[in-house]
């Protein structure tokens, strides 16, 4: 089904270094894969306690990953280079460069709210966590169970964030609330974090923290999740449909249209009918997985959506 290539890639790529850790452990005969030498690492680092390991530990990866891949898209976007990516942008022309200055207002903003209320939502659920008993530490889970957990956990923060946003939209809190997070009709990378404290806290944080809590997942686990999921959100956000990596035409219309595509997978959507308006658009004909170096602009250009109309 469709809505499932969106997290697919991420997972394959996944799937894929863990190959090749074994295939390095086997080459390299060591007792241990690579995932099992960064976690004792990352024993040692943060320390051998659950507190460390499920706050300092989530927010030090997935900062990274965050400012990592921030990094990347703001270089695509402001230096407008490599020429060849620019045919993969959505909407082009727009955002092309960004406004350095609404830029540097939004990364602020944002840098405010990540260090006073992250930290925070996180403490809160780690007691929360605490009270359910962690799973062991020192035991990994294998490769069977994470994928596994991970499916499921995607299933759960679905629900949640569905909710949660489509509650934003009410009209009584979208003006108050969640139309800060769409200033960028045109999406950019740096959209995903712009968002009022409140949102933040309950779309952002909550969903994020609850959902290892729910299934009583390991540690590493949660931490892998909480990596894919901001990267995914970053990807999507992007406004750029790249090859071999999650389509991102999906959340890309919600802030084009605003009343459509509330969810991360897509499900829920299809339950409850808001991606009907979506479902009619070339937008949805270009939600694929690319497998190769075409565009989908080239694959499906504007002028199909005109037939498509007139038909
Ligand atoms: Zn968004
Ligand atoms: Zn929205």
């Amino acid at each position: 089904m469709q809505i499932y290539f969106r997290t697919v890639p991420i997972y394959f790529w996944i799937f894929t270094i863990w190959c090749m850790s074994k295939v390095y452990q086997y080459m390299f005969n060591e007792d241990q894969t690579i995932w099992e030498l960064i976690w004792k690492k990352s024993l040692k680092l943060f320390g051998d306690d659950e507190y460390s390991l499920f706050v300092n530990g989530i927010l030090a990866t997935s900062t990274i990953v965050l400012v990592s891949l921030m990094t990347i898209y703001s270089i695509f976007d402001f230096t407008l280079k490599p020429d060849f990516i620019r045919k993969y942008k959505i909407n082009p022309k727009s955002n092309e460069p960004p406004d350095v200055k609404k830029f540097m207002k939004v990364l602020l903003c944002a840098s405010f709210t990540g260090v006073f209320l992250t930290k925070p939502g996180f403490m809160a659920v780690y007691y929360a966590f605490k009270w359910r008993g962690f799973p062991n530490i020192h035991i990994l889970p294998n490769i069977t169970t994470v994928m596994i957990t991970c499916f499921i956990n995607d299933h759960i923060y679905d629900i949640a964030n569905y909710t949660v946003h489509r509650t934003l939209h009410h009209k009584l809190l979208y003006k108050h609330i969640h139309k800060m997070h769409h200033e960028f009709i045109s999406s950019i990378a740096i959209a995903l974090i712009h968002a009022h404290p409140i949102e933040h806290l309950f779309s952002n944080i909550f969903p994020i923290a609850i959902v290892p809590f729910v299934l009583r997942c390991h540690i590493s686990t949660a931490w892998i999740w909480v990596m894919v999921l901001l990267a995914s959100s970053i990807i999507e956000h992007s406004g750029y449909h790249l090859p071999f990596i999650n389509s991102t035409e999906f959340h890309d219309f919600h802030h084009v249209k605003f009343d459509s595509n509330y969810s991360t997978l897509g499900l829920m959507d299809r339950i409850f009918g808001t991606d009907k308006a979506y479902r009619n658009s070339i937008n949805a004909k270009r939600d694929k997985l690319l497998l190769s170096f075409k565009s989908t602009r080239e694959l499906y250009p504007d002028e199909d959506s005109k037939v498509m109309k007139n038909q």
